[in-house]
């Protein structure tokens, strides 16, 4: 319960329990950012046309508000990414979604994430499959994610800091991958810890621009095949340590 909740529960006038909290379909009493998550998704992820049910109960369930500087817990929830320190940012919410649903995550599925940042897209990614291993390049950002998703309950994920460009080869072959930087190519070793039938989403292109989000899926016979579903801006994926 928020504190503004508990005042009210504890005797603050009874409109602030109508300000702060609303009850949901199941009778559970929703949280000031459960509501703000349930905004979120219907106005900005359902609205631009991501459908997955499992998708959109993952964006109303993870607290991103925790996965952001305290100061800017208030704007968790907006339009837009967030920077996180380091010169690093948070995906914008519906880029998130989208890259979540196009790689169309299964409950026993493996997946591997290049570029853990705030630990987010692990989170939202470790409620649709069943281990996620994710890979930050910025030690410092490797360790607070990790710390933060032990933290929040997370424990089907695995942290490590590094060079995601190699990918995982001791925890591959991988259902799923999902990189949020942007290499000016597709890093080989990627597409080869694809499992047969494996989906890998991937913003490709030149530092600093435009670049294409790219769902690359490795079919039964093992051949790849690459769609180009829109045009974005990622931080660069950058190599060495
Ligand atoms: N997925 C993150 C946002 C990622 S921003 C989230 O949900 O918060 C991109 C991240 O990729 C940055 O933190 C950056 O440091 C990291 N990164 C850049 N190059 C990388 C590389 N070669 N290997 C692993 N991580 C890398």
């Amino acid at each position: 319960m928020s504190s503004a909740c508990r005042a009210a529960a504890s005797g603050a006038p009874a409109i602030l329990l109508l300000v702060c909290c609303s009850v949901d379909g199941g009778g559970a009493v929703q949280d000031a950012p459960a509501i703000e998550r349930t905004r979120m998704v219907a106005e900005q992820i359902e609205s631009r046309g991501v459908r997955d049910p499992r998708v959109l109960a993952a964006m109303r369930d993870v607290p991103r508000h925790r996965f952001v500087p305290p100061s800017l817990e208030t704007e968790a929830y907006q339009d837009h990414p967030l920077a996180i320190g380091h010169g690093q940012t948070i995906s914008q919410p519906y880029i998130v979604a989208l890259m979540t649903e196009l790689v169309r995550p299964q409950p026993t599925d493996r997946a591997l994430e290049i570029g853990t940042g705030s630990g987010y897209q692990a989170a939202i990614l470790s409620r649709l499959v069943s281990r996620v291993y994710t890979i930050e390049i910025v030690e410092p950002l490797a360790r607070d994610a990790e710390q933060r998703l032990k933290t929040l309950g997370y424990e089907n994920i695995t942290v490590r800091a590094g060079d995601g460009y190699a990918g995982w080869p001791d925890a591959a072959p991988f259902d799923v991958i999902v990189v949020t930087a942007a290499p000016d190519h597709v890093p080989a070793p990627l597409v080869a810890q694809l499992k047969p039938g494996g989906r890998l989403v991937i913003p490709v292109g030149p530092t600093f621009a435009v670049q294409e989000l790219r769902l690359i899926e490795k079919d039964a016979a093992g051949e790849i095949h690459t769609r180009t579903v829109a045009p974005v801006a990622f931080v660069p994926l950058r190599r060495g340590r």
